[in-house]
């Protein structure tokens, strides 16, 4: 029997906001920042203090879901969901819960099997926790709590169960990321906790309609622990279901050391939350003029930026993800489109994407330190024939390391490339004449040896000649000899 996985993921994004969701703490690096140093009485829960709602992060939210297709809701409320645990200070958190900011979109997501569509459900705000660090130190156990985090502005983005596969979840996952840093809505680094994924999981037997009972797998901090936890828990289900078991509806946590999910707890639904609207805040109203003046500033997807490369500019699909996978490196290859509009796309991103980027990779420097158009100018002053093609990457990789321009290196060591058609038949004709050998052997039947010469007239040229216009005079030539 095959066995076919229902997936949904719950992704939690930090929006790359200055300050929190309902106060004016600065949000700080986890990692860096001194333990309950950006804290003030809302984000810790004192009594009487009343939130505010912070509008950077309702226009990063409303950007993610319009990239998301979503529609966002005119008014959207703010509910509490109550729960106590030691890092949550005021025993409830602020999230939305009936009336979400956005809902009832979608993402396509490109897979080896072609294009799909992945129905997301809801986009809402809330807050993050605290950290609880737990201590086992000579025997004493305690838990430590730091509250930087508590109060930061959060995205849940909900997807229906719409995923098949581990390659569906790596496409949705990582095309959902691209998007989030694409528009600046937040870092999606998952080293320092900015995206966390949960995942929902159910299988059922091919052909049957009717969704399994599902799990679901929490504290998946990375792409490797999120693909991990799947494929373990459709071996479980597999199994339980195929020697006649039924599968339980659980809550598991993710152990990265053992490679297993363990039961966190058992069935957990929305009612357990107690949830009500939030009283100290008012409904969140997004008006037609907020909404349009954000629409407007909407930067060009990654899906219709990789349209429009294909279509408009003819590039190869594998170097059209490679720019648009980064959008910084999108942006330099626009930078040098801009500047050098005479020049072919394809040479630009020929001479981006392999020399230019070998030359970053090898010596660890960042794309933002090249200028764009001195870039350009090197793949113009090649492609007008000044200097010739390997002429070309040793100006490049000396332009790099200098920071000269490439015709400054050009002309103080003599590089211009020999295009003069006397000079190349003295140079052809020398080369003829200095090897007769050859040139018999060649005449006999070897013509190999015209590549050979070829190399030879290159060499007395140092390099410096126009290969095409050597090509056909030594093929002139040796034809003349017949
Ligand atoms: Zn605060």
């Amino acid at each position: 029997m095959n066995y076919i996985a229902d997936i949904g993921l719950e992704v939690h994004v930090e929006l790359a906001t200055n300050s929190k969701m309902f106060c004016s703490c600065a949000v700080v690096d986890p990692t860096a920042t001194a333990p309950n140093t950006s804290v003030c009485p809302v984000c810790c829960g004192m009594p009487g203090v009343l939130p505010v709602i912070n509008r950077n992060a309702v226009e990063l939210a409303i950007k993610a879901g319009l990239a998301l297709n979503c529609t966002i809701a005119e008014t959207s409320i703010f509910a509490r969901k109550n729960y106590f645990y030691p890092d949550l200070p005021k025993g409830y958190q602020i999230s939305q819960y009936e009336y979400p900011l956005a809902y009832k979109g979608y993402m396509l997501i490109r897979t080896s099997a072609g294009e799909r569509k992945i129905r997301v459900t809801r986009a809402h705000l809330e807050e993050d926790t605290g950290k609880l660090t737990h201590v086992n130190e000579n025997g004493e156990t305690y838990s430590l709590v730091d509250l930087n985090r508590a109060g930061v502005p959060l995205l849940e983005i909900v997807s229906e169960p719409d995923l098949h596969t581990v390659e569906e979840v790596k496409a949705y996952s990582h095309e959902l990321r691209l998007l989030l840093r694409w528009l600046g809505v937040s870092s999606g680094d998952m080293e320092k906790g900015s995206m966390r994924f949960e995942a929902n999981l159910s299988m059922r037997p091919e052909g049957c309609e009717e969704l399994g009972t599902r799990v679901e797998v929490k504290n998946l901090n990375s792409f490797r622990a999120m693909e991990q936890a799947i494929l373990y828990q459709m071996d479980v289900q597999r199994e339980t279901l195929s020697s006649g078991g039924k599968v339980k509806q659980q809550t598991l946590g993710w152990n990265e050391t053992t490679g297993k999910t363990v039961i966190q707890r058992s069935k957990e639904d929305a009612n357990d939350y107690r949830y009500f609207p939030e009283p100290d805040l008012p409904p969140l109203v997004v008006d037609a003029a907020w909404l349009d003046s954000i629409k407007k500033n909407m930067p060009e997807l990654p899906d219709i930026k990789r349209a429009r490369y294909a279509q408009e500019l003819g590039l190869l699909q594998e170097d059209i993800d490679r720019l648009v996978d980064d959008k910084n490196t999108c942006q330099f290859y626009e930078d040098c489109l801009a500047a050098a509009p005479r020049l072919s796309p394809k040479n630009i991103v020929n001479w981006m994407l392999t020399d230019l980027f070998a030359w970053l990779n090898l010596n660890g420097v960042a794309l933002e330190s090249v200028d764009p158009k001195s870039f350009v100018q090197l793949v113009e002053l090649v492609d007008q024939g000044t200097i010739n093609q390997s002429t070309g990457k040793e100006v490049l990789a000396e332009m790099l390391a200098s920071g000269k321009s490439a015709e400054e290196i050009i002309d103080a060591k003599g590089l211009h490339q020999i295009s003069d058609s006397n000079l190349i038949t003295d140079l052809v004709q020398g080369v003829l004449q200095a090897n007769p050998n050859e040139v018999q052997a060649y005449l006999s039947g070897k013509e190999t040896l015209a590549n050979w010469m070829f190399g030879q007239v290159m060499r007395e040229a140092k390099g410096k000649a126009n290969p095409q216009v050597v090509k056909a005079e030594l093929q002139r030539q040796l034809d003349a000899l017949k």
